[in-house]
């Protein structure tokens, strides 16, 4: 039984603990992060860390390097980041061409102005909705935003309330109301906050099948108290 949700500073030293203080494994420059992001398919670091590398390598990740290359150029360069790698070249060279045209060449610059209005120009870039906004903003240092992991926003909630919520959006605005009221607003606390729930996320508290027996909050966690009443209950499924 749970007696109390576990604070999330507390949660976050358990996780530190058992998995190491993290780093950002992707470009946090926005320019870059919006090329790395556009690297691979499926989105992953492994994925987009393979397809930027081999960018770099063999074209350019600058945005002349970029809009200079053919497509097909483009796309040889991206085929190790995995699918679609032609419309993944598109991509790269509809990011650089706006950074070149709309921002100036300077997109960190444009988004200097009110949250409102760089929230509104990154959201118009391909694949950025507002968790990926969120990202950019907190890792560039321009708002300590409670950015919440993608890929895996249930987690903090799986903890803290014992299931996720009715779909993916209403469930990522619960995980960024308890960083909000949980984790002080400096890049610093919430950029860890950001990883270490990613790497919870990707190791042990998993979309499917989480590995509730292998974790270190497992005594505190909602979810696995909930699991384990309705074993000891008989319910199935
Ligand atoms: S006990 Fe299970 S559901 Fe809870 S945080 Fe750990 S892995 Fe996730």
């Amino acid at each position: 039984m749970v007696a109390a949700a576990l604070k999330i500073s507390a949660l976050l030293e358990r996780l530190e603990s058992f998995y190491g203080p993290q780093t950002a494994g992707f470009p946090t420059d926005p320019y870059q992060f919006l090329i790395w992001w556009s690297c691979g398919y499926p989105q992953s670091d492994r994925a987009c860390g393979r397809g930027w590398d081999s960018l770099r390598r063999s074209v350019s990740v600058e945005p002349d390097g970029i809009l200079a290359a053919p497509v097909s150029e483009l796309a040889r360069a991206l085929a190790p980041g995995g699918m679609v790698p032609e419309k993944r070249a598109q991509r790269l060279q509809e990011i650089a061409g706006r950074v070149r045209d709309e921002c100036g060449g300077d997109l960190r610059e444009r988004l200097s102005g009110s949250m409102a209005e760089a929230r509104k120009i990154l959201k118009k870039f391909p694949s950025i909705a507002d968790p990926g906004a969120d990202r950019i903003l907190l890792f560039a240092g321009i708002s300590p935003i409670a950015a919440v992991p993608s890929n895996c926003p249930y987690v903090l909630v799986r903890i803290q309330r014992g299931r996720e919520r009715e779909n993916y959006g209403v469930t990522y605005r619960e995980a960024q109301k308890l960083i909000e009221n949980g984790i002080a607003p400096s890049f610093d606390a919430r950029r860890r906050a950001y990883l270490l729930l990613k790497r919870h996320g990707q190791e042990l508290c998993r979309s499917s099948k989480p590995r509730c027996g292998e974790c270190p909050v497992k005594r505190d966690c909602a979810f696995a108290a909930g699991n384990s009443r309705g074993r000891s209950a008989g319910v199935r499924g």
